[in-house]
């Protein structure tokens, strides 16, 4: 009498979601063999895809055949034993050779004839064809989604993937994160590593362990062409129609960056504001040393850091003393700790500047007709194009070059439509942007360890740093010195802001 091992298989992936459970296959299969009086002197069970050859259990019952332990399957379905090519054919030279002598399916009549062996064969290749179908059609979607302009695939951090829309929209909360960051490392000062603790202290961490970002994955995302437009998928670049965070030129300019400090440099790491400041003096550039003392039974050696006037200018004598590292701090982010705007202030300006700039962009709207006329000359190209290649009439590295040519025409094309629609309302980008500095300067001065952030604050409100008698001085910039009316210098902060003449 014939001994059957039964088998049964249900993946865990999405592909195989209405397959019968294990459980389930297990009771018809015990229903099925008590019927037809089948000798089954093994139950074997697996929860893996049966895509790619390699299964364990599979190859034990492959093994226990060969091994003469049973001479028959039992299985739900041809597909619970192979979906690929290698084990389909392994199951049909043992039925050759006969090793197997019978195979029972409860789905599925077979007979060890050479008809019932093509039939058998046919439901193998079947089952291939059933995931082969299945990836096409995963494919066909990612396809017909780069076709639309979206990303097919998880949005990168600054943005979400909307469910609903099955779109990619921006997260408002990490993207400017994200536009931080890329502006921080733009400007040269600094370290992949600053920007790897920055996105640490923001919050936007690995979401397994609330670790920082791998050093890769920040280099990764600070060389994502997704935050400029383009989006690259299997090697190849789309458009996308996702809101970019950056413009291609701070993009090019971190490239460029990045570029340069893979060449090892001597860092000035306790200096972060060198080259700010000048003497209120003699005018000359305000410097910074180091200088060590020691402490031979307590603390051992210690750095100080010292800014003081370089005294350059020779016709002018200069008296000037130095001031210490943590007051030269401390008053820096006094002078920025001044502008406070109120959170509610802030909201209520950029929502009245959102309507604002809507009517306006509607009426410059009109005057890019010309450039778009060049967009859609571009896109007629790449069609072209697209025709040429899927005529084999072009090989697919020129193919390739070709493409991302005319993408990047079509960006730069954007980019002066969007030019276009600035110069229109060119004052609604510098005002949103002071709104927002206005409304965390003195979050960002109080925090703690953020030289970097706290460098680029430094340069967006004010200018003319200077240093007069131990006293840290500048002048803000328009509208922070409007806001404040300090009058120039800074001297206390204003009520003003109570009386925002500004707006009008
Ligand atoms: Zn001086």
């Amino acid at each position: 009498m014939i001994k059957y091992i039964a088998y049964c298989r249900r993946s865990i992936e999405q592909e195989e979601k209405q397959a019968l459970s294990i459980e389930a296959q297990i009771a018809e299969l015990k229903e099925f063999a008590l019927k037809e009086k089948l000798d089954v002197v093994e139950f074997l069970t697996e929860s893996k895809t049966a895509k790619v050859p390699g299964r364990e259990v599979f190859g034990q019952l492959i093994k226990k055949i060969q091994q003469g332990e049973a001479q028959g399957i039992l299985a739900w379905h041809p597909d619970r034993l192979a979906r690929n090519s290698v084990d389909g054919g392994q199951i049909i030279y043992l039925l050759d050779t006969e090793k197997i002598l019978d195979l029972k399916f409860p789905t599925f009549w077979f007979d060890s004839t050479p008809q019932g062996k093509f039939m058998l064969s046919i439901a193998f290749s079947q089952s291939k064809y059933y995931v082969d179908n299945l990836s096409e059609n995963v494919k066909r979607g990612n396809r017909q989604k780069l076709r639309r302009g979206v990303y097919p695939s998880k949005a990168p951090i600054g943005y979400y993937n909307e469910p609903r829309l099955r779109t990619i929209e921006v997260d408002r909360q990490t993207a400017t994160i994200v536009q931080k960051a890329f502006e921080m490392y733009g400007t040269g000062n600094c370290s992949m590593a600053d920007i790897q603790r920055f996105f640490f202290k923001k919050g936007v961490r690995r979401k397994k362990n609330d670790k920082m970002l791998p050093m890769s994955q920040v280099q990764k995302l600070l060389s994502n062409t997704f935050y400029y437009g383009l989006m690259k998928y299997a090697g190849e670049f789309y458009e996308g129609i996702h809101k970019p965070l950056i413009s291609k030129g701070l993009f090019d300019k971190v490239q460029q960056v990045q570029k340069q400090r893979g060449k090892p440099r001597k860092q000035a790491h306790n200096f972060p504001f060198l080259g700010l400041v000048r003497c209120g003096e003699c005018g000359a550039s305000v410097t910074a040393e180091e200088h060590f003392k020691f402490y031979p039974s307590t603390r051992g050696k210690v750095a100080y850091v010292y800014y003081h006037c370089t005294k350059r200018k020779i016709r002018q004598p200069c008296s000037q003393r130095y001031l210490n590292s943590v007051e030269f701090e401390k008053q820096l982010r006094e002078l920025l700790a001044k502008i406070n705007l109120p959170k509610r202030w802030a909201e209520k300006w950029l929502e009245k500047l959102d309507q604002e700039q809507k009517t306006e962009i509607g009426r410059v709207e009109e005057n890019t007709t010309e450039i778009n006329q060049k967009v859609q000359t571009v896109d007629q190209k790449l069609g072209r194009l697209l025709d040429v290649y899927l005529n084999q009439e072009v090989d697919l590295l020129s193919y390739q070059q070709k493409k991302s040519q005319l993408l990047e025409e079509k960006v730069g094309l954007k980019e002066k439509i969007a030019e276009t629609l600035k110069n229109g309302n060119d004052w609604f980008e510098p005002m949103r942007e002071f709104i927002n500095v206005a409304a965390e300067a003195a979050k960002t001065a109080r925090a703690e360890n953020n030289n970097q952030e706290l460098k680029l604050l430094v340069q967006k409100v004010g200018s003319n740093y200077t240093l007069l008698n131990r006293q840290l001085f500048c002048q803000f910039k328009k509208g922070f010195a409007e806001v404040f009316s300090f009058g120039g210098s800074c001297g206390a902060a204003s009520d003003s802001l109570q009386n925002p003449i500004w707006w009008a």
